[in-house]
């Protein structure tokens, strides 16, 4: 027997609809590229979202085309997110912290239709322009009294403002099928070329409902969510979606993501929660502390995309009484896989056990299901002891890759994360290493992320990356690359006997490397394929 309920498709143009007739007057803050700050509000963005997708119609983007986007976070690219998506093309947001070569192989594959670019990547765009054969306009993000004077793309140059004001705003969304794509987000392709996830608007949506939850990302209509993760980057998280189901204030950094900036923004903006991946954050604690401040609104901060460092989770609990929640996804994912929220019994924990709890990336929210396998494919016990392959499985995972040029890669209906961890026994999953970073010793695995973490917890260290260096005896050992804080003289003997007590004896690094920074990719993560590359000869060199 079939239940008697309404049958109404989960649509990314109805969350829009939601905000616009439920919280309409709620805003949207933006800092601007053209450098002011912008305000607005649900209302203004719906009825905006509107008229850009009347000229969507009216450049003739049919359903399923990709629209590119070039875009920091604010207001124009979240027009764009409920525009494109909203009537039935594919929102492609494209990662301007690519280089060029990658941007032209990534628009060609995805064949996108136009490409809407902010100011800031004017250069980028002229240099890809001629080597892509697919987008037939290219908008500037910006009004007409902003237009750049460019001769390069000709009449394939086009303002948003006038596309705006020229169109009506009495666009009806269609009813489209919830399993259409919606969105396309390209890993960053650190291993091989970039593969792109094609999002539905059934995932979306549903990856919406959960990331919002109390024991996901918690947020409400109190809040003031400020993503400074980027649109560009798995959809900002999905937090634009989030801000418009649960009516919460969002408030876009643009392209000023330093420290100062940030802080000025959370401060003026009363912001409530933040989202980020660790080496932003860096900045803003180093800028709020260079200032003796602290924050006065802001409750809780998301961290994800790499490990977050316990020192990190200390000094925002400690000092500033923010709360950490610690998570871990992938573009696979839409990327919300699990977030480290306690359960009851964990609520009256001890500091230090607290903590390490934090380290965890935490348990998975509901929609996604997973297991710890060995090399054999057989499923681990949750024990917080074995360690093996991460799959998962739910929702909103990827099933394939978008292009078709790509075989399948889920095992039994499984999606390999390429992510080694453990399981304990309350379903708390801890991240040992992406596989490719992990460090076999002798035949036994040491986590660098464990490593790492524990160099962070020395007052002198500024950032800690822990590769695998080949050895003559043991296959591979752990080096440990260190960016001292200002003024430190800090010696690898003082930091080495740091590691006695805090980590088995063997895991203890044989080197330490002081470097002045490290390298860092498109999404804020550090490139340790390249660390590798430069000094992961050290132990043969040396011996
Ligand atoms: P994103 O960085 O947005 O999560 P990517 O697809 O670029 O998406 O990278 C996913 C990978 O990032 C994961 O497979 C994992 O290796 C790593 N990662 C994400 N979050 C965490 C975390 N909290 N701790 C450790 N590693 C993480």
């Amino acid at each position: 027997m079939q239940g008697m309920m309404m049958e109404q498709p989960l649509l990314v143009a109805s969350l829009l609809k939601h905000a616009e007739r439920h919280h309409g007057a709620r805003e949207i803050v933006s800092r601007r590229v053209e450098g002011d700050i912008h305000r607005y509000c649900y209302r203004d963005l719906a009825q905006r979202a509107r008229r850009m997708a009347n000229a969507l119609s009216s450049l003739v983007i049919a359903p399923g085309e990709r629209v590119g986007t070039l875009a920091w976070n604010g207001y124009r690219h979240m027009e764009l997110y409920f525009a494109v998506s909203g009537s039935g093309a594919v929102l492609h947001t494209l990662n301007p912290r690519l280089h060029a070569d990658q941007l032209v192989y990534i628009i060609e594959h995805a064949q996108d239709r136009v490409i809407f670019f902010d100011l800031t990547f004017l250069p980028l765009i002229e240099s890809v322009a001629a080597r892509v054969t697919s987008p037939r306009f290219f908008i500037a993000m910006t009004d007409r009294a902003h237009m750049p004077r460019t001769h390069s793309l000709g009449s394939r140059l086009l303002c948003y403002e006038d596309l705006i004001d020229n169109h009506k705003d009495d666009f009806e969304w269609p009813l489209l099928d919830e399993n259409s794509a919606s969105s396309l987000c390209y890993t960053s392709g650190t291993t091989g070329n970039p593969k792109g996830v094609l999002y539905s608007h059934r995932s979306t949506l549903l990856h919406t409902y959960a990331a919002a939850l109390p024991d996901a990302l918690n947020c409400s209509a109190r809040d003031a969510i400020l993503p400074v993760v980027p649109m560009f980057h798995v959809n900002a998280w999905g937090l634009p979606y989030i801000a418009c189901m649960t009516g919460a204030k969002l408030v876009f950094p643009g392209a000023a993501l330093d420290g100062k900036s940030l802080y000025q923004l959370i401060e003026e903006e009363q912001v409530t929660v933040s989202a980020g991946v660790p080496t932003v954050w860096q900045g803003l604690l180093a800028h709020v502390e260079s200032v003796a401040g602290s924050f006065s609104s802001m409750r809780r901060t998301i961290i994800g995309g790499a490990p977050c460092p316990t020192a990190m989770t200390q000094a925002f609990q400690k000092r500033h009484h923010v709360d950490v929640l610690h998570a871990w996804g992938m573009t696979e994912l839409s990327p919300v896989g699990t977030v480290c929220s306690f359960k009851a019994h964990q609520t009256g924990l001890a500091e230090d056990e607290r903590y390490a709890l934090q380290a965890k990336q935490g348990r998975s929210v509901f929609g996604i299901d997973m297991k710890i396998v060995d090399a054999a494919g057989e499923e681990l016990p949750w024990d917080g002891n074995a360690a093996g392959d991460l799959q998962v499985r739910g929702h909103w995972v990827a099933n394939e890759y978008f292009g078709g040029d790509y075989a399948s890669p889920l095992q039994d209906g499984w999606f390999p994360t390429g992510d080694v961890a453990k399981i304990d026994a309350d379903g708390f999953m801890q991240i040992v290493d992406r596989s490719k970073d992990v460090i076999k010793s002798g035949g036994e695995w040491i986590s660098s992320a464990d490593i790492e973490n524990v160099a962070s917890l020395h007052p002198e260290v500024a950032t800690a990356v822990c590769i695998a260096a080949r050895h003559p005896k043991w296959d591979e050992r752990p080096l440990l690359l260190i960016v001292k804080k200002p003024g430190s003289a800090l010696e690898a003997a003082d930091l080495l006997m740091f590691f006695d007590g805090r980590v088995a004896k063997w895991w203890k690094p044989d080197a330490v490397l002081f470097v002045d920074a490290v390298p860092i990719g498109a999404t804020g993560k550090v490139l340790k394929n390249q660390l590798r590359d430069q000094y992961g000869g050290h132990y043969l060199q040396a011996g």
